[in-house]
């Protein structure tokens, strides 16, 4: 599983969710399962403090859900951290 740092693919949460399902980032499909844990990603950045939720599609891709804090503001991505 690649780290978000190292995604190519960033998406924003708007784009990836239909009907309040979430959707793999990398080919739409809706059936995905929640992976134990949350990840907590470091930044140079004091003032950023980003955590993932992992999950794994039925369809073979894995992603997370990706918070993000910047003085006091929060980010909701997908990112695609499958390994191909
Ligand atoms: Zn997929």
């Amino acid at each position: 599983m690649k780290s978000p740092a190292e995604s190519k693919f960033t998406h924003s949460l708007v784009d990836l969710v239909v009907d309040d399902i979430l959707l793999c980032p990398r080919c739409l499909y809706n059936y995905s399962h929640r992976q134990p844990g949350l990840i907590d990603i470091p930044s140079d950045n004091p003032k950023e403090f980003t955590s993932l939720v992992a999950f794994k599609g039925e369809c073979g891709h894995q992603f997370g859900l990706q918070i993000t804090q910047y003085k006091g503001q929060t980010f909701l991505y997908v990112v695609d951290i499958s390994n191909d």
